[in-house]
């Protein structure tokens, strides 16, 4: 069968009068005889209002029913391209998540995929032509939904993709392709033709949302092909690739802002062994991902700070859980800030360049921007400063690192 997955984010499909527009686009593929899948996620802002509502329902809801509000956005989007296909003459169905199924673990809010039972989907596209999927969704065995955390959709998509071995995914979104940064936040961005599923690995888990995370390491896994498209303009977009071996010269390809920081310090630590598995250990515990840690020993081995970052959105869980164990651990205070920006340049010069680093400071200093915390690996250097010169601070390095178109 001759397939592809086409996915639209929430920009594309935020209104009826896109969604008749995207249904178009999607008959195109069925008129150069392919079966399509497409994975839809909710218009633009319903999965933001659908948080405040349960916030404001309840400051400790059950996980389960959080998921149940959350993907319902998702339900409306696939009926109506449904709905706007068959006005077209088109025979397509909706599925939702659980319909397929798609079976994931039990973690709420960032379920893992484990499977996807193709057999209904595949029966249905041998006599119809368009099977629509709501993205960011999954089933348990307990039959209980699950959503795949924010930004999901792209994950659903390259998982359906590599399930039903589709010739290829394509993401189509409300920007032409990938960019040496976000083309929003720096007007002299360069969009890129093609970058490997590495590097687009770094950029995304830096938090370049053009592509979530969980998506990229998929496609990698599972060789799908992907690529990033614009929903409104006819345009070549950017292809993920493989690495080649010509590739190994070394560059900076890009960089990459996280608004979704908080940092935490623990001041007065007793200076003694255990102390860090002891606090990581409680994190982990409710799968929170530990990013930047700092942490000094003392000169007279007393007391020490620690500080890391976590994902904003799981500083409630993890203030309650550190607290739970402030006697044990015997730190003095729990100080959060989340008026921090993450700021990365990302790239494999890092592993044969010195120098990169000497640039991402000397820039930031003479802007007068202060670094709270930095952390660096082979492919990247990240800083993490103050939310109210991020912007400045992406575009002077942007330019440093000679990335202007
Ligand atoms: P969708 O709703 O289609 O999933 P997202 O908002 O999740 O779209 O992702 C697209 C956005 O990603 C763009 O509007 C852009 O602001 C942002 N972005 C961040 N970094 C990059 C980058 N390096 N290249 C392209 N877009 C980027
Ligand atoms: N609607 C979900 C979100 O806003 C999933 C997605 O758009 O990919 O995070
Ligand atoms: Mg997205």
């Amino acid at each position: 069968m001759k397939l592809v997955v086409l996915k639209f984010g929430g920009t594309s499909i935020a209104n009826v009068s896109l969604i008749k527009k995207i249904a178009s686009k999607v008959k195109k593929e069925v008129n150069k005889d392919y079966k399509v899948i497409v994975v839809v996620s909710a218009m633009a802002g319903v999965t933001n209002n659908l948080i405040d509502l349960v916030k404001n329902t309840s400051t400790s809801p059950p996980y389960s029913e959080y998921d149940v509000v959350l993907s319902s956005g998702e339900q409306v989007t696939s009926a109506l391209l449904a709905i706007a296909l068959d006005n077209l003459g088109i025979k397509a169905r909706s599925w939702l998540g659980w319909q397929v199924p798609i079976m994931s673990d039990f973690s709420y809010g960032k379920a893992v995929i484990e499977e996807i039972k193709t057999d209904q989907v595949f029966e249905f596209l041998k006599k119809n032509q368009v099977a629509i999927i709501s993205g960011f969704q999954g089933v348990t065995k307990e039959n209980r939904i699950t959503t795949l955390g924010r930004g999901g959709s792209d994950t659903s998509a390259v998982a359906i993709a590599a399930a039903f071995s589709a010739e290829r995914c394509d993401i189509y979104t409300d920007v032409d392709g990938v960019y040496t940064t976000d083309p929003r936040i720096v007007k002299s961005a360069k969009k890129l033709d093609k970058i490997t599923y590495e590097e687009m690995l770094e950029l995304a888990s830096q938090g370049a949302k053009v592509l979530q995370t969980r998506s990229v390491a998929l496609a990698m896994k599972y060789n799908v092909i992907l690529r990033v498209l614009s929903s409104f303009e006819d345009l070549p977009g950017t292809s993920i690739i493989k690495e080649e071996r010509n590739m190994e010269k070394s560059e900076i390809i890009g960089i990459a802002h996280s608004l979704n920081e908080a940092k935490i310090t623990l001041s007065g630590v007793p200076d003694k062994p255990g102390q860090a598995a002891e606090i990581f250990g409680a994190l982990a515990k409710y799968s929170i991902n530990v990013d930047m840690i700092v942490q000094s020993s003392s000169i007279n081995h007393e007391a020490t700070d620690i500080t890391f970052t976590i994902p904003e959105t799981d500083l409630i869980i993890a203030e309650r859980t550190i607290k739970e164990i402030q006697n044990k651990i015997g730190f003095k205070k729990f100080i959060t800030d989340t008026n921090v920006v993450k700021i990365s340049v990302v790239g494999n010069a890092m592993k044969t360049q010195s120098g990169i680093a000497k640039t991402m400071f000397e820039t930031l200093a003479n802007n007068q921007i202060n670094i709270h915390v930095i952390s660096t690996s082979e492919i990247k250097i990240s800083v993490l400063i103050s939310s109210d010169y991020y912007e400045f601070a992406m575009r002077s390095l942007h330019t440093a690192f000679s990335l202007d178109a």
